[in-house]
């Protein structure tokens, strides 16, 4: 059974997740976690369970998801995974972090890259990799299809979807990976976005007005 903690961090309200299980295997997704007092309240929670951290993985390469990658690889000692798509969006990052206040960003750089129909196995869970571009560029997600879970990263909110004027954003593919890719899951599937709080694929095909606009269209 995959438990599940996740943590608001930085400026931006970025959810940061752990997930580990019974054999205390874990991965971090999307660490970003900036002050001194976050990175504290990352490893103390990963120190009071004993996890042993197996991979670093981003959803994506936006600032508020990376803020925390160097500290989780130098920490941790863990292979850093992203979509080869998604490597020039973390390279841009040290190019404004400044512009946002992020003077100490320090850039952590993928060790393997992944892409859609992978497996990521942690303990006795497996993550499989989803292509969900629109947002940005090499957005993946990764569903767990065992505990009917996704983290989903900025793709799909509670009754919103990722912004997509951001470089190698577009409207229309992210629409077109809600409709083909997330919503050909169970009803039941739990969504842990990027920022805001859960909710599930059922619930978002009835009542999100972004995605039910586009089926109108
Ligand atoms: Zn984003
Ligand atoms: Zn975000």
């Amino acid at each position: 059974m995959v438990s599940i903690q996740s943590f608001e961090f930085n400026p931006f309200q970025e959810n940061t997740y752990v997930l580990y299980d019974e054999s205390r295997e874990a991965v971090i997704i999307d660490p970003g976690c900036y002050e001194q007092e976050e990175k504290r309240a990352l490893d103390s929670f990963i120190e009071s369970k004993k996890l042993i951290v197996k991979y670093l993985l981003n959803t994506h390469c936006h600032i508020d998801h990376v803020l925390g990658n160097d500290h989780v690889k130098e920490k941790y000692k863990v292979p850093f995974l992203i979509h080869e798509t998604e490597f020039p969006v973390l390279k841009a990052v040290k190019s404004y972090a400044s512009n946002y206040g992020f003077v100490k960003y320090h850039e952590a750089l993928p060790d393997k890259y992944v892409r859609e129909s992978d497996i990521v196995r942690f303990g006795n869970c497996e993550l499989l990799v989803l292509f969900l571009p629109g947002h940005a560029p090499g957005h993946i997600g990764f569903y767990c299809e065992k505990e009917k879970m996704i983290i989903a990263g900025d793709v799909l909110f509670q009754r919103s979807v990722g912004r997509t004027d951001l470089p190698g954003g577009n409207f229309e593919t992210l629409i077109n990976s809600i409709h083909q890719k997330l919503f050909t899951l169970p009803d039941e599937v739990v969504v842990y976005p990027g920022h805001g709080d859960p909710t599930t694929i059922g619930e978002e095909k009835i009542s999100n007005p972004f995605c039910a606009l586009s089926i109108r269209s």
